[in-house]
């Protein structure tokens, strides 16, 4: 039986932390740079963080988020070797909902319908390995957790981190 991946979206295969950053400047003519988002959480990093919350509430935010890089190409190899499940805990904004759904299709059209979990609490998934950003997510998972690299995550040294999708598959390459 192959084995099974949950993969988180937002930091993960999602850009957020660079779609804030667009979103910031296009509002406000300030680009913030990445490194200021490291080791604190990422809406700390802006000086307007009321307008940054409100991003996860709009219309369109979740829906046009850049796919992070490397991404696509290891989601190819994965989807040979392993099940992978999308699992992003979505309630927190209903209308990212569709939003995500619509995303998923247009970046990563060969993951079915069957394999996307949007869902509230992620400590309901049982799968073998958690590719997540949060350790809030992690810390109750009962299979291998993975930290997956963000500016919020940079001080969290007691999950094994991967920085970026090359360390993923080097990471799986055994498996
Ligand atoms: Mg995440």
């Amino acid at each position: 039986m192959k084995k099974t991946i949950a993969i988180d979206m937002d930091n993960v295969l999602v850009d957020i932390e660079q779609h804030f950053i667009d979103w910031y400047e296009k509002d406000f003519g300030v680009r913030i740079g990445k490194d200021k988002l490291i080791g604190i959480p990422e809406i700390e990093a802006f000086p307007n963080q009321e307008a940054v919350k409100q991003y996860l509430y709009t219309p369109g935010f979740f829906r046009s988020a850049p796919v992070m890089e490397g991404a696509i190409a290891a989601m190819d190899i994965l989807l040979n070797k392993f099940d992978v499940y999308i699992v992003s805990a979505a309630m927190e904004f209903p209308q990212s909902l569709s939003e995500k759904v619509e995303w998923l299709n247009e970046y990563f059209p060969s993951i079915h319908w069957t394999n996307i979990v949007l869902c509230g609490d992620k400590s309901i998934i049982h799968c073998d390995y958690l590719i997540d950003d949060y350790i809030k997510n992690l810390d109750p998972f009962k299979g291998q957790p993975l930290l997956f690299s963000a500016g919020h995550n940079a001080n969290h040294t007691h999950h094994k981190r991967l920085n970026n999708w090359n360390e993923v598959l080097n990471y799986f390459s055994s498996i």
